[in-house]
């Protein structure tokens, strides 16, 4: 009997949100459970909001559990995959587990719903991808899977939730300023949003203490907590403040429908006490392969290392080199690893970069991979439908029958409004399931064809890329790198690791059609050296 965990998870920032509350996952997970004919051995609740939860102790806990096992197979329900994982690290020892056998994941919310060991190659992209759309190009993607964003983006209008200091009109879909009173001295919400501008402007305050003094006075998000660093820092260098929409895919600057609440002079000055707090923060030298190789010999980092060279005319040339830390002369130079030119290695990333080009046929192969896992999804999201629409039908007989009996006195009035309506609200969350599983099956298509784009486009990815963002790049499509003389030695992360077993498939395919072509005598001629060999056995 597999051992089944349920697993929940709650950050700090979610918890304010509705929606993403532990008691709500835990029992949409316990109605998934139900359907699946699971039962949960070990409910795993993860409140990230409380003090001690910011390592995932239980996460952790579980994780090794799964790997000291020996003989005993493990089930984890989870919400989505990116309750699952928060760093690619976490995503990598998963999919070895479920590669291995030992694990099995279900994923209520999330499509595919079930991720094991059979998991066909779209499911294993899709666990692969959905990894990365949850951290690198989580907004990038996102942005492009919303239908009609580009359209209403292109008027000035806003696309997603009003930033802090608006808020969204749901009726006209429009975003207005917000004007709630909450400051200590009755300022605005908008109002003490300026302010943090003109504090920041100043250059005394970097965003730590910034939070600090906005809570001090009396800034809260809408659900009234305190407005958080990550969503200062954010509001800070986003130009929607000064009237302005950034195009999520193109970043095209175009002038927004909604109002400034600060000028543009004022932000450009925040812009500018931004650059110099982030110059010193970057103090420490960035290099693009920086965290990135592992030496073949010894198992050591592979460093950065600039040399400079003096020119005739006075002036100086600097080559960045890689070696092995443990060779670096401070340390006698004890390990064979030569010294990298970064040209070179660069050389040998972007050739790397092709392993994981999905070409015309693996776009073809994906695309009917596809399909069957589409089959799949679709019987499962049918079966879905089927049990929410026999309730809808109950409810509407129920709630019929507690009219009937209302207008016969049959029962008080109280008790009719009262269970009149709670099914009356069933009935509404019934009828946006119904509608959200409707969208799932789009965006199970979608957002898998937007990730095999994106295969499609990684090396322009890297090179239109800044440096830092090549290095995150790197790092989340590599899992290790061994590097020595023969080269890089790459194991890839998943998802991209069955992008290169499907070239290698398509590669020997080719290999045997041209063989067989071989064979025949029709078709392919055999090289000029092959036949030489085999004509000359004296
Ligand atoms: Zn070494």
């Amino acid at each position: 009997m597999p051992k089944t965990f349920l697993y929940a998870r709650v950050s700090s920032e979610e918890q304010r949100k509705d929606g993403y509350s532990l008691p709500k996952q835990v029992k949409k997970l316990k109605a998934y459970a139900k359907a699946m004919n699971l039962e949960a051995d070990v409910e795993l609740l993860e409140d990230e909001s409380a003090k001690d939860g910011r390592n995932r102790k239980l996460f952790n806990k579980m994780l090794k559990e799964i790997q000291d096992s020996v003989g005993q197979e493990y089930i984890i329900l989870c919400e989505k995959v990116d309750r699952l994982q928060r760093n690619f690290e976490d995503a990598q020892e998963i999919d070895e587990l479920v590669k291995e056998g030992k694990l099995t994941i279900h994923f209520s919310d999330d499509v595919p719903h079930l991720y094991d060991r059979t998991a066909n190659s779209h499911t294993k992209l899709m666990f692969g991808f959905k990894t990365l759309l949850a951290k690198f190009y989580i907004d990038l993607l996102r942005e492009e899977c919303i239908k009609g964003t580009d359209e209403k983006v292109a008027q000035g209008g806003w696309h997603s939730i009003a930033p802090i200091g608006y808020r969204n009109n749901k009726i006209l879909r429009t975003v207005e300023v917000d004007n709630e009173v909450i400051g200590n001295h009755d300022e605005t919400r908008a109002e003490l949003v300026k302010q943090f501008f003109e504090l920041y402007a100043s250059g005394k305050y970097d965003v730590r203490r910034l939070a600090k003094e906005m809570a001090s006075r009396g800034l809260v998000s809408k659900h009234g907590n305190p407005v958080g660093k990550s969503c200062i820092a954010n509001a800070l260098k986003n130009p929607f403040f000064y009237g302005i929409v950034t195009h999520p895919r193109t970043k095209e600057l175009i002038p927004g429908l909604h109002s400034a609440i600060v000028n543009k002079k004022l932000w450009d000055k925040c812009q500018t006490a931004r650059q110099q707090k982030t110059a010193y923060k970057h103090s420490r030298r960035m290099y693009k392969f920086r965290d990135i190789f592992k030496c073949s010999y010894c198992g050591c980092s592979i460093i950065g290392e600039p040399k400079r060279k003096k020119l005739k005319d006075g002036g100086v040339r600097e080559h960045i080199y890689y070696h092995c830390s443990y060779g670096s002369p401070k340390l006698g130079r004890n390990c064979p690893q030569p010294w990298w030119k970064e040209q070179r290695l660069e050389e040998l990333v972007l050739m790397s970069l092709k392993d994981v080009f999905a070409d015309d046929f693996i776009l073809d192969f994906l695309r009917k991979d596809m399909d069957m896992a589409f089959e799949k999804e679709q019987e499962f999201i049918e079966a879905e439908k089927k049990r929410l629409n026999t309730e809808y039908s109950r409810n509407e007989k129920q709630m019929k029958q507690l009219y009937i009996d209302k207008n016969a006195h049959v029962i008080p009035v109280a008790w009719f409004m009262e269970e009149f309506g709670k099914l009356r609200d069933r009935q509404e969350a019934i009828r946006e399931e119904l509608s959200r599983l409707d969208e799932e099956i789009e965006e199970f298509m979608e957002k898998g064809m937007v990730a095999i784009e994106l295969g499609n486009d990684l090396e322009n990815q890297y090179l239109s890329s800044d440096m830092e963002n090549k290095n995150n790049l790197l790092k989340i499509l590599y899992r290790t790198v061994k590097i020595d003389e023969s080269g890089l030695d790459i194991s890839w992360s998943p998802g991209w690791d069955e992008l290169v077993k499907l070239k290698e498939i398509e590669l020997g395919q080719r290999l045997d059609r041209d063989f067989g072509k071989m064979v025949d005598g029709r078709g392919l001629e055999p090289p000029a050296s092959a036949v030489r060999t085999l004509r000359s056995p004296n």
